[in-house]
């Protein structure tokens, strides 16, 4: 028993050991890639259901390796988070999305948004107000352009400098959107305290309504909650034409899923939405 129990903890040993090893090649790899910007932005459209045309696109990071490989970012933010890299990532993130969508205006092409996604990390920097002012006169975009997307759980942080930094973002003219609504501590009631414009409602709950009357019904409850706090709700993850059909019998009016696209490079999101109703 005893020997079984030390080949048990060295064979843990080990694992773990290996497993830590990959961490920081990982993390080592993450550093390499921001010095030689390997990272890259997709744009996922969202859509009016109603219309089916553009209303603004996520931003949404790759990381494209050397080889050619490009790896989603599940496999990366949470370490990028763990050690810091998320500040240079997603600051590098939010000046290739302005300057990206600072040249669209400047086109004229049909699009009215980009909206960013913020972590809990970056939110908290004390100097988050003066590096977003410097990216948006860097890059020349107006403010309305820009929608950051932050999560339930900043809210929950229930400080004051929380409070203070979204009505400062506000009062530039930034639009603010909860992002995965419903999958963390919701609390109802910071809806109605913080200057939030767009309610992100997450992929479980569109998942399931088209089988599920209780998920249909909390679909239709946030949407109509919405609607009384005048916040835009969009639909995460749409993929059916049932789905869309649910939302739009429900008064949901944008949403964003594999059900119109899937992310695309700046490129293909140029030739396949932003063309046609150019001019
Ligand atoms: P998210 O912010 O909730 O982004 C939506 C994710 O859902 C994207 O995955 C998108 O490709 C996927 N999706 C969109 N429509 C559908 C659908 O119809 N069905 C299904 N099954 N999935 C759909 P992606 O691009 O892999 O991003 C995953 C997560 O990584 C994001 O979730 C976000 O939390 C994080 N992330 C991505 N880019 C950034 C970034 O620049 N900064 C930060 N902090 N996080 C990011
Ligand atoms: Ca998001
Ligand atoms: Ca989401
Ligand atoms: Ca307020």
């Amino acid at each position: 028993a005893k020997a079984a129990g030390r080949h048990t903890f060295r064979f843990y040993s080990e694992a773990q050991t290996r497993q830590a090893d990959a961490r920081l090649a990982l993390e080592a790899a993450l550093r390499r890639g921001l010095e030689k910007e390997e990272f890259l932005l997709y744009y996922q459209p969202q859509v009016d259901l109603r219309t089916a045309s553009l209303e603004g696109v996520e931003a949404l990071v790759r990381w494209s390796l050397p080889g050619g490989e490009l790896v989603p970012p599940a496999r990366f933010i949470p370490l990028a988070e763990e050690t810091g890299l998320i500040l240079p990532l997603g600051e590098w993130v939010l000046r290739q999305a302005c300057r990206q969508m600072q040249q669209w205006v400047a086109r004229g092409l049909p699009i009215r948004r980009v909206a960013v996604n913020l972590s809990s990390r970056q939110f908290r920097q004390a100097d988050l107000l003066q590096r977003i002012n410097a990216i948006l006169a860097e890059t020349g975009l107006a403010p309305r352009y820009l929608e950051l997307e932050i999560t339930e759980s900043l809210l929950m942080d229930n400080s004051a400098q929380v409070d203070a930094k979204l009505e400062a973002l506000e009062a530039m003219g930034i639009r603010l959107a909860i992002d995965d609504f419903g999958t963390g501590y919701s609390s109802l009631s910071y809806l109605k305290r913080f200057p939030l414009h767009t309610l992100k409602l997450d992929r479980s709950f569109i998942r399931d309504i088209a089988d599920d009357p209780v998920s249909s019904n909390i679909v239709a409850s946030i949407i109509e909650l919405g609607q009384h706090l005048d916040m835009d709700i969009l639909a995460e993850g749409v993929e059916t034409d049932q789905q869309r059909g649910i939302l739009l019998q429900n008064g949901c009016r944008t949403c964003q899923g594999y059900l119109f696209s899937h992310p695309l490079p700046a490129e293909e999101l140029e030739a396949r939405w932003l063309r046609a109703a150019a001019g």
